[in-house]
């Protein structure tokens, strides 16, 4: 932080202000934690035994488990589903058997208990159980994984995926966080595969007919959802860092692809275990692929699984974006390996401990690899995402109860994830990197293997840190949404008298009007910066204004949260506005970007002139940071989305066109040895939307270029393949599609394959469009494609065919699919219409079709189409008006060349 030079601060409201609504969340307590089981009984350790049998996609299961009674009780009650429990057997310390009912299962709390003819004692006990239990299709408990082979065989690997409520598929046990315990794994695999878990091999023995059984090392204390196992025709390629045995696992003949993630994996390791001053618990890691299942990564402790498709690079072909990309994703599960497992959150209603803080992490990391890269700019993208939802009435706070099992599921979300981050962004901003990491290292080390509340974190950053967190934090994660801060200012002689109003900032949805402050509004404990060009210093905003009088340079326009890491909206009087926007080149990257972001967001909101986008976006021109394309390109999807329909859309893709060409242009589409890494994703982002927005040139040489890659990979520059096979599909002509699905169909790796289906999904031609939409109940057609198929279909203008197979089709697609996801999928497809009678039709179709907790999703999406329709009816007109006049000309502005760009060390 630059040296204070804040004068005064005039009005009272900058002293914290708690709001008195808010229910302060004690420290973590196992007794008071949520949840559905007694807690009179704890696991300590389960030695547990699986027998899979892959023809009859069954296994048995057997185990000990060690457990403690803490008061006295007559009854054992655990989780169970869709297991079927054959007998159970309990003995005290001194090894006798006590008797105990036969177990009744409840489906719908998905739990078995055992009566018992008089209360057990407090002491320690043991309990042997055998069940049978399902391996499923889906990806949930155990699963099994098909891959055709190349010879017309399959490929079989058995997984589990147990992330929120599913290791009750798997063994009978206390599957709520706070219950930690040890789990002690064997498992018997057929001939030729090998497993692996979350800690190292204990003891492999050879089986009668073949096969072996491996039994593992006991995990140190640890909720059930972390449990892991997959077997199959795997291989492993590893180094030792730090005294961690690192691996990457892969099926068998794909470990070629494992060097990027093995070397990041390391790197990341030495950062986590100097960041957290921790050193990683366990004796191994490993990141393991799996060809099909989930699209991302599951932190397992010990044992991250991952889809192949987000975790293996090709070193011939793979773009820097690639390696970003994968680099992040391992740096979220890893941080999970601390932050989640050593220390997890007490409960679902507290996920956010878990998931914002690994995000926050990933970013981090990531942006220390890739110093280059601007990667905190860019991470602004995903925390715009959570912007455009917490703006709505359909938001939630990032703490939201959760009070069945069923809801856990429905916490995953951009909210959770990235509100949450960015919060944690502000935070840290706030509090300084110094304190806030010591805060994070206080936390883990007080918490280590146990469990945690937000009122734990708090306690831990204000002892690092000297301040009043829990008060500030509060607000933000208890409260849905964010403010709007109305800034105006006056300068003379030096000293600049700066009035901040705050308000809800909400966008007019369906009914809500739009945000006028009035008393019982919500407000925030906001950590504000406030400067000039190149220097500032933080003012906490509380109340519903502050007058803040700071020296300052009059000649330099007031720039507020110039690094932008603010969880909230700024809107600049018009003079301020003014002036910003005349020194629009010199202002820091995060002014810049978060000029524009705030101004596309007021205008949606019905709360500053689309004149103010407009002026902005005259001087983007030379642009250098990728954060900002991906701001206004993003914009200009939004807007386009109104268009649909209307007669001027073409004026508004040639308006489009205008604003991206000349940047493109001066790119050009070759590489050049000397261009920011920046310039080579933005060129192939360029090009996209040129293509998307029909520019023939780009088109042209996007067809003549894909035609030429596919006969001779290596002719393209991998930053651009992307961009250059999306531009085939989206003008795909009939060969050209077959070409993409012969591709795809033949592709030896998952991220090609997806690659090709993804381009052929977006036809522009209405005939191969309809060719598509079969696909989407085609079990040779990968399953996270599947899924995504008409969604991709509906996005590229055939909104109206996408939705009406789906609703044909309902029952075929949702038995593919579980529950919770038929939400998401059939909410996914009409997202982006602009039309009320879409999102009536939507409800209606929900409403006869789904089951209540897949609700969540087609509410939001319910709500954005109205809000959106509204949207369209008063700004499309002015927008259309605008767009459709000859453009003036524009002075250009210039930016200063970027100085190039230094080494990446430790990276490939
Ligand atoms: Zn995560």
């Amino acid at each position: 932080m630059t040296a204070r030079r804040l004068v005064a601060a005039l009005a009272a409201t900058l002293a914290l202000a708690v709001a008195p609504a808010l229910r302060a969340e004690p420290p973590f307590s196992f007794a008071t934690t949520p949840g559905a089981l007694p807690k009179d009984i704890v696991p300590v350790e389960y030695a547990l035994h699986l027998r899979p049998d892959i023809g009859t996609r069954s296994f048995r299961g057997t185990q000990t488990i060690t457990v403690d009674v803490l008061r006295p009780t007559a009854a054992i009650v655990m989780n169970a589903l869709d297991l079927v429990v054959a007998a159970a057997t309990l003995r005290g310390a001194d090894g006798r058997p006590i008797a105990l009912a036969p177990p009744r299962h409840d489906t719908a709390t998905q739990t078995i208990a055992f009566a018992l003819s008089a209360p057990l004692v407090p002491g320690r006990y043991t309990l042997t159980m055998a069940w049978r239990g399902k391996i499923n299709g889906a990806v949930e408990g155990l699963y099994l994984d098909r891959q055709a082979d190349a010879d017309g065989g399959e490929r079989l690997t058995l997984a589990t995926d147990l992330e929120p409520t599913s290791a009750r598929r798997v063994l009978p046990c206390w599957d709520e966080p706070a219950f930690r315990a040890r789990f002690r794994l064997t498992v018997d695999i057929g001939a030729g595969a090998n497993a692996y878990s979350n800690m190292p091999i204990a003891q492999s023995v050879a089986l009668a007919g073949g096969g072996r059984r491996i039994s593992f090392e006991a995990t140190p204390p640890m909720p059930s959802y972390l449990l892991a196992l997959v077997a199959g025709d795997l291989e492993r390629v590893g180094e030792t860092i730090d005294g961690t045995r690192l691996g990457v696992v892969a099926m068998r003949g794909k470990s070629g692809r494992a060097a990027y993630p093995l070397a990041a994996s390391g790197d990341l390791l030495r950062y986590f275990n100097d960041y957290f001053a921790l050193p990683y618990p366990l004796p191994k890691l490993d990141q393991i692929a799996i060809a099909g299942g989930f699209s991302g990564g599951m932190e397992n402790w010990g044992a991250i699984v991952y889809n192949e498709s987000v975790l293996l690079v090709d070193p011939a072909t793979a773009s820097e974006a690639t390696h970003q990309r994968v680099h992040a994703l391992i740096a979220h599960e890893m941080a999970h390996q601390w932050l989640g497992n050593l220390v997890t959150m007490a409960w679902w209603d507290n996920l956010w401990l878990n998931e914002a803080f690994a995000e926050w992490m990933a970013v981090k990391a990531n942006a220390q690899a890739f110093p280059e890269a601007h990667l905190w700019l860019r991470a602004k993208r995903a925390a715009e995402n959570a912007m455009e939802l917490d703006a709505r009435s359909t938001t939630h706070p990032i703490q939201q109860p959760v009070t069945r099992d069923s809801e856990a599921e429905s916490a995953f979300d951009t909210i959770t994830y990235n509100k949450g981050s960015a919060f944690l962004r502000m935070l840290e901003a706030y509090l300084g990197e110094t304190a806030f990491r010591d805060g994070i290292r206080q936390y883990l080390k007080r918490h280590r293997y146990a469990n945690a509340t937000s009122a734990d974190l708090w306690a831990a950053l204000a002892d690092a840190s000297g301040k009043p967190v829990a008060a500030l934090a509060a607000d933000w994660t208890t409260q849905a949404g964010f403010p709007l801060l109305d800034v105006d200012a006056q300068c003379d002689a030096g000293r600049r008298r700066v009035v901040i109003r705050q308000l809800p900032f909400r966008v007019p949805g369906a009914s809500a009007a739009a945000a006028t402050a009035s008393e019982g509004e919500p407000r925030w404990n906001v950590p504000v910066q406030l400067g000039s060009v190149g220097t500032g210093d933080y003012v906490l905003v509380s109340g519903a204004s502050a007058v803040v009088e700071r020296e300052d340079d009059c000649a330099e326009p007031l720039v507020v949260d110039a690094a932008d890491v603010g969880f909230f909206r700024v809107r600049y009087s018009a003079p301020l506005f003014d002036a910003l926007a005349t020194r629009w080149p010199a202002l820091p990257d995060g002014a810049r970007l978060k000029l524009l972001a705030d101004t596309s967001a007021l205008v949606r909101a019905d709360q500053a002139p689309l004149a103010r986008w407009l002026a902005l976006v005259e001087r983007i021109d030379d642009e250098p940071r990728l954060a900002l394309w991906d701001q206004l390109l993003d914009d200009l999807e939004r807007f386009d989305r109104l268009s649909v329909g209307e007669p001027e859309r073409p004026a508004f893709h040639r308006f489009a066109v205008s604003v991206v060409a000349p940047r493109f242009a001066r790119l050009g589409w070759e590489e050049r040895a000397d261009e920011p890494a920046e310039a080579r994703q933005l060129r192939g982002r360029l090009a996209a939307t040129l293509s998307r927005y029909g520019d023939a040139a780009t088109i042209a040489e996007g067809q003549r270029r894909f035609a030429r890659w596919v006969g001779e990979p290596a002719s393209l520059a991998p930053s651009l393949v992307n961009a250059v096979i999306g531009i085939a599909g989206r003008h795909a002509d009939v060969a050209t599609y077959e070409t993409l699905l012969a591709l795809a169909r033949r592709a030896p790796t998952s991220e090609e394959r997806f690659r090709a289906y993804r381009a052929a999904a977006t036809a522009r031609d209405p005939a191969l469009a309809a060719r598509t939409l079969p696909l989407a109940l085609d079990r040779d057609v990968p399953q996270i494609i599947r899924h995504e198929l008409l969604a991709s279909v509906a996005r590229s203008d055939h909104l109206a065919l996408a939705w009406s197979f789906a609703r044909s089709h309902a029952d075929a697609l949702l038995a593919d699919m579980k529950l919770f996801d038929g939400g998401q999928a059939f909410a996914g497809i009409v997202a982006t219409s602009s039309s009320a009678a879409t999102a009536d039709e939507l409800e209606a179709f929900a409403r006869a079709r789904l089951t209540d907790d897949a609700l969540v999703e087609v509410r939001r999406a319910e709500d954005e189409i109205r809000t959106r329709a509204r949207l369209k009816a008063r700004l499309w007109p002015e927008l259309a008006a605008t767009v459709g006049e000859p453009p003036a000309p524009i002075e250009p502005v210039l930016f200063p060349r970027p100085a190039p760009a230094p080494p990446r060390p430790g990276m490939p």
